[in-house]
């Protein structure tokens, strides 16, 4: 099982990219276009204190004959960028073929975008051709919501021998007409968070909001997460961008929100009195929690007793009336409590499709004997 294996790596400290302080920033249009915009854009930025810069040399477009990307030129104009500014360099690989000429240009860092992520020949393929290369690896989420596609990918690479490995969540893509441009599905996040809490993680809200507007609170719900980092779509001219114009900041205005507008948090504190405090409230956590199992034990018991009295009078398990009267009365009360509908709604239903479970276990034990 995937999440189960260990992951062998190397903390930021280590990668020799992000100087302190929190959060680490990665910063740079969505592509590359031209050399002086490259060049502006970069002298904006390293000005605030940015020092990994970030730009698409080969864009993956969802219709062909839109704007694919500058390509290996584009490199010419990032290594510039190295050398002239000291900022370290970065962009997105998807086959081996960038790899290479990335190696060729001194690319500092690559990540994976998110449709090649989702691609485990793509992925192997990146993998085998950056065996020993020490480039640090970013992953973005897979397209679609597959939290094993995305440690499957961290995997390949972890083989490869590549310990500077970190992730990018950028959002799902969603059929439902949302806020943003991709579905955050934060719980995602969180959930790897928790199965590898070392490694190194990042949010794009560019392109997880698509809009400016949203990029400040997207970025702020991150850094609340104890994310490391983020990486911005940033260009010197956003209006003119060729690529994802309207999820692209200034540089001033990345400036504003990095120092004036996001509240960093720290992600953990050594007061004693802070340690007391919050040991109080988990202590307090852990004993609801053990009260929740306690009733939902109980509530399972008696969900069986009912399905075997269903069961002795041969009534049907499901009776859709009775839980749209259950659900709408929760819904009710919840309120009082200031509980969320769609909480409510997602908490009871679980329940409600393990009851059934239980209910449809005691028919079929009848029907076996
Ligand atoms: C990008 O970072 O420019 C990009 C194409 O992102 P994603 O893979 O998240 O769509
Ligand atoms: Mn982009």
């Amino acid at each position: 099982m995937s999440d189960t294996r260990r992951l062998d790596i190397a903390p930021l400290s280590e990668w020799g990219m992000f100087t302190e302080p929190r959060p680490s920033v990665i910063a740079g249009p969505c592509s590359a276009e031209s050399e002086e915009q490259l060049m502006e854009t970069a002298r904006e930025l390293k000005e605030f204190g940015i020092n990994v810069f970030r730009a698409g040399i080969w864009k993956p477009r969802t219709h062909p004959g839109s704007f694919e990307g500058v390509g290996a030129p584009g490199l010419k104009w990032m290594q510039r960028v190295k050398h002239e500014l000291g900022l370290k360099i970065s962009t997105e690989v998807a086959n081996e073929k960038h790899v290479s000429e990335c190696l060729k240009y001194g690319v500092d860092m690559v990540w994976i975008g998110a449709r090649t992520t989702a691609n485990p020949f793509l992925v192997q393929e990146i993998a085998d051709a950056l065996k020993d290369t020490g480039i640090p690896v970013l992953v973005k989420n897979p397209v679609n919501p597959d939290l094993d596609l995305w440690v499957g990918a961290l995997e390949r690479l972890n083989r490869a021998g590549i310990r500077k490995l970190g992730v990018i969540h950028r959002g799902f893509s969603t059929a439902e007409k949302i806020r943003y441009r991709n579905n955050p599905e934060w719980q995602i996040a969180i959930e790897l968070r928790s199965r590898y809490p070392h490694l190194p993680f990042f949010c794009d809200p560019s392109h997880l909001a698509g809009s400016r507007e949203y990029i400040m609170e997207v970025s702020q719900r991150a850094l609340d997460l104890g994310l490391d980092g983020l990486m911005v779509e940033s260009h010197c001219n956003p209006s003119c961008a060729l690529s994802d114009a309207g999820q692209q900041l200034e540089p001033r205005q990345l400036r504003e929100m990095l120092y004036n507008g996001l509240a960093v948090r720290d992600a953990d504190c050594d007061s004693p009195q802070w340690k007391d405090n919050i040991n109080q409230l988990r202590t307090k956590i852990d004993i609801i929690d053990e009260n929740l199992l306690y009733m939902l034990g109980s509530r399972m018991k008696i969900s069986r007793q009912i399905g075997e009295y269903k069961r002795d009078h041969n009534i049907a398990i499901l009776q859709t009336s009775r839980w749209d009267a259950v659900l709408a009365k929760v819904i009710e009360k919840g309120r009082e409590y200031e509980l969320g509908e769609d909480f409510l709604k997602t908490v009871f239903n679980a329940i409600h499709e393990a009851s059934v479970e239980v209910q449809d276990d005691v028919l079929s034990d009848k029907s076996q004997d």
